[in-house]
């Protein structure tokens, strides 16, 4: 076992990685005080992974964090850090390294302040490991400002001190950012791969891993649900009924309230679970409970968390209806495939019927437009067009083909 074990079907990024860290422990090991990296070195500040939803950004950056914070004795012997099991290695992998902050947000946006707040760290010592890393895993969602704030740490960050930023596009973060990073790029890994991990690290029955594996063309945490959750299984065969169901207006409108509605239900769960604990929490840490009277401030306080609790709320609910339209795509996609007679794998075969139906009984020009419609609907909701409303109009474009 190693860290890069999580690492699906990325031979090349590994390689880079793992040379990053061999480099990076030469240096720890050599110097005890703060010389800067040198030009040459394969070891650098700022990274940037970019890669399509789910192949594996985050989880690239976390084994990079366990390689570099890796002390195990077997370095020192010739060995390539990152082993997986010393303690540097474990906790990194399991979130509990001191000194390897992951950032993951629930919002829209990372803004200004929280940003500050990471860029005070970043300027700290490592406690207890050899490098002071931070793991930014939205680094699409910074605001502007945010992105300057980062900006000049990024420039001028601390002897030990490592940026890692993910996100889906180099387009996705700004350029002043993106020009002083290291830029890496994952691919979607193969189908088989993901299966394969699926079944050898989840447990999961090689059939279901495949079906998972195939449905999600690729994309690890989506196959993982699909393969564990019963929910997720039935969501995704409503989603791929809508073809079918917009044969009428009727139709179309119900499919399109349907899909507001499911995607409506994900964010209230989610609410559900986490917010009365959040409020609760911040309640007990503005100690004004018991006494009734609550201290000054606290209605500030209390707003704040409310209106962060309303943005995870509206992005919960995009997140939902954005993996819908994605599935969507995904039929129509294999409708064409069809269509045209292509030698690429079908994705959907549980539903190979219903691809049959559609495919015979349109062309290809008309499922052009109806995956084009799929993807206006999702540009209207990025202009902030209300949901419903850029839904039905999308339901009704699938019908007019
Ligand atoms: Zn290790």
């Amino acid at each position: 076992m190693t860290v890069w074990d999580d690492l699906v079907g990325q031979d090349r990024v590994q390689e880079q990685l793992a040379a990053a860290a061999k480099d990076a422990d030469a240096l720890v090991t050599a110097a005890s005080g703060g010389e800067p990296l040198d030009q040459g070195s394969k070891m650098t500040h700022a990274w940037l992974f970019t890669g399509p939803p789910g192949s594996g950004r985050s989880t690239a950056a976390r084994a990079f964090a366990a390689a570099l914070q890796c002390t195990s004795p077997d370095r020192a012997m010739g060995g390539a850090p990152g082993c997986g099991f010393c303690d540097g290695c474990h906790t990194s992998l399991i979130g509990t390294h001191a000194d390897v902050e992951v950032i993951r947000t629930d919002l829209l946006s990372i803004g200004v302040k929280e940003t500050r707040d990471l860029v005070r760290r970043a300027q700290l010592s490592p406690a207890v490991g050899r490098w002071q890393i931070i793991v930014m895993e939205d680094a699409d969602r910074l605001t502007e400002g945010a992105g300057n704030v980062l900006l000049k740490a990024v420039e001028e960050p601390a002897p030990r001190t490592v940026w890692m930023l993910c996100a889906p596009s180099l387009e996705d973060v700004l350029p002043t950012i993106r020009s002083r990073c290291r830029h890496l790029t994952l691919s979607t890994p193969p189908v088989e791969a993901v299966a394969d991990v699926l079944i050898r690290r989840d447990g999961i029955d090689p059939e279901r891993a495949h079906a998972a594996a195939r449905a999600t063309q690729g994309h690890i945490g989506r196959a993982r649900r699909l393969a564990t959750d019963e929910r997720a299984r039935a969501r995704r065969a409503a989603v791929l009924k809508v073809p079918l169901r917009v044969a009428d207006v009727g139709g179309c409108l119900k499919a399109a309230q349907e899909l507001i509605d499911t995607s409506t239900e994900d964010a209230k769960q989610l609410a559900e679970e986490v917010d009365a604990k959040e409020t609760e929490d911040l309640k007990a840490a503005l100690g004004g409970v018991a006494g009734g009277r609550m201290p000054r401030g606290t209605a500030g306080a209390m707003k704040e968390l409310e209106d962060k609790q309303k943005r995870r709320k509206t992005r919960t609910q995009r997140d939902s209806l954005d993996l819908a339209l994605t599935e969507l795509t995904g039929f129509y996609r294999d409708v064409l495939a069809l269509q045209l007679g292509s030698k690429l794998a079908i994705a959907n075969t549980d539903v190979q019927d219903s691809l049959d139906r559609i495919a015979e009984s349109s062309t290809p020009a008309q499922t052009l437009r109806r995956i084009e419609s799929v993807i206006a609907c999702r540009e209207a909701m990025d202009r902030n067009v209300a949901p419903l409303l850029a839904v039905e109009a999308m339901t009704m474009a699938l019908r007019a083909g």
